[in-house]
């Protein structure tokens, strides 16, 4: 079950957002009585109210708003179960104030805003010394692996407890605390409201992640990477799963650089089954597969960690692929009867990561290849490793190529006026990638099509990693339709209408 937070200075807000989440299926809100600019009216808020709900009044010390006098609040808490509340949140410190009264159930509450302590269960067993119907912590993640002792304790409970971790270190936590036993988890009201940190919204957890079907037999994949907060891969695997009825949930996972190896080793209690692999873990996640096929030898690098049949971890690079993959279609629109990169002369915009596979794919199909860099050392090291021509950044307008592939981030969301080759460059027939994908057409794809050029967006890309990345998780084809309409979707919300 989710609880939806719901915090408003006005209690008509209060009443009118309670309707809505209703309406949208909640089946449990908690009223946050702090946040209100007006002593709080109870019986105006819990009067024929169209869900279950809990009552809190946090103190400023649980980074709440309350400021008035503490007994004021313990009359309001106590008001609430008097006038039957479902649930009354109760801190540790004041639970043996508050008596135990008609049906409300008690919910016993532990925050802890720095960290995630390590007497945490010494913590939890004086906690079970009180009266409560259920034990709720909520502490800071300041390491990815502090979700795992939380997950731990939740699942080795005895009595109802909600347990998860805050920060964007703990968003796995908030995700998965139901499939270990936690009664509920919490969520906000919309994105925009975030009440606790790492919060996700009420449309997140149900759109994206289908928080309620998760269960103990849920498989978990997710991102790794540093930052992940903007990737669009658990909208597009979250959709594919759920589209073949798949019972899989898959997560954002962000793991600073230094500690991705001992987070990795510490997943295992979570029995995370695979990885998408972002910046900045590409290369160092290879310490931890043992079995890197051909496309991770040949970049160096891996965007896809997953457990082979013999449930050992394998790495694979699934951009390669999906890039070749790309151009291939592309030159194919372009002329049925040449498909092929062979002889094509292609111009590379970039040397990084993206830059590496693409320019290595190429070589390998037996195109000729120029590379152009804004730093000429990174440009020309890259260059000499792939035994092609290199051409200073100023002069990459001089290249007469058929073909031409932006690996820079530029034209990417916000810049979205930028382009890394001026329209004057562009020649008509040209093939033009871009491998940016949001937005799905760049400047760059824009000017190109207006020199009758063909094109290929960063999206198709995008699409065909992450389709190639679901076979290797769950070992079927994926619903590369659904997951090209969910980013398209996920990329232009306009679109939806
Ligand atoms: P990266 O390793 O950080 O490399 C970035 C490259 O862009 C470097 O060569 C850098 O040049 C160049 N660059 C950065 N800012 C620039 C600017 N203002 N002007 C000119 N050049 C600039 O990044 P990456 O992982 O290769 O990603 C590059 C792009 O590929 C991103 O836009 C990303 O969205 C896209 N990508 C798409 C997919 C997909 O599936 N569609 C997958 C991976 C990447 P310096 O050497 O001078 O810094």
């Amino acid at each position: 079950m989710i609880c939806v937070t719901l915090g408003r200075t006005r209690h008509k807000m209060v009443i009118a957002e309670h309707r809505a989440l209703a309406e949208e299926g909640a089946e449990l809100v908690e009223l946050r009585l702090d946040w209100l600019k007006h002593t709080p009216d109870l019986h105006r808020l819990l009067v024929d109210r169209p869900t279950p709900v809990i009552v809190t009044c946090r103190r400023a010390a649980e980074t709440g708003k309350w400021r008035a006098d503490e007994d004021q609040r313990l009359t309001l808490l106590r008001q609430a179960i008097v006038l039957g509340a479902d649930y009354v949140d109760l801190e540790v410190d004041i639970a043996n104030q508050i008596r135990r009264y008609g049906d409300t159930r008690r919910i016993i509450s532990y925050h802890n805003f720095k960290e995630t302590p390590d007497d945490l269960e010494e913590i939890y067993a004086d906690m079970l010394q009180l009266d409560g119907d259920y034990f709720k912590l909520a502490t800071m993640a300041n390491t990815p692996e502090d979700n795992v002792r939380m997950l731990r304790l939740v699942s080795e409970a005895d009595r109802p407890t909600i347990g998860f971790c805050m920060g964007e270190l703990g968003v796995p936590s908030r995700i998965l605390c139901g499939k270990y036993g936690s009664p509920w988890t919490y969520a906000t009201f919309s994105s925009e409201r975030v009440l606790a940190p790492g919060q996700l919204s009420f449309e997140e957890m149900q759109d994206v992640y289908h928080y309620d079907e998760i269960n103990a037999e849920t498989r978990v994949f997710g991102v790794l990477g540093d930052p992940v907060g903007h990737s669009y891969s658990p909208l597009l695997h979250n959709a594919a799963f759920r589209h073949e009825g798949l019972n899989c949930v898959y997560l954002p996972l962000r793991v600073p650089r230094d500690v991705l190896l001992p987070t990795l080793k510490e997943f295992e209690n979570l029995e995370i089954e695979g990885y998408s692999v972002t910046i900045p873990h590409k290369q160092h996640v290879l310490e931890y597969a043992r079995y890197p096929d051909e496309s991770v030898r040949d970049c160096g690098a891996a965007n896809t960690l997953y457990k082979n049949p013999q449930g050992k971890w394998a790495a694979t690079n699934t951009d390669y692929g999906a890039a070749l993959q790309a151009l291939r279609d592309g030159l194919k629109r372009r002329n049925p009867d040449d498909p092929e990169l062979e002889g094509k002369k292609v111009l590379l915009l970039g040397a990084g990561g993206a830059a590496k596979a693409i320019g290595l794919g190429v070589v390998r199909a037996g195109a000729g290849l120029a590379v152009a860099n804004r730093t000429n050392k990174r440009g020309k090291e890259f260059a000499e490793h792939l035994n092609c021509q290199y051409i200073n950044w100023e002069n990459r307008g001089t290249v007469l190529a058929d073909i031409l592939i932006n690996c820079t981030p530029v034209g990417m969301y916000p810049n979205m006026d930028d382009t890394p080759f001026p329209q004057h460059w562009l020649r008509d027939g040209m093939l033009v990638f871009d491998t940016i994908y949001n937005p799905e057409t760049t400047l760059l794809l824009k000017q190109a099509r207006e020199h009758e050029c063909f094109t290929i967006s960063g999206l198709e890309m995008f699409v065909l990693q992450a389709a190639d990345q679901f076979e290797c998780f769950v070992n079927q084809p994926a619903p590369v339709d659904v997951m090209r309409e969910t980013l398209r979707r996920g990329i232009s919300p306009v679109r939806l209408n």
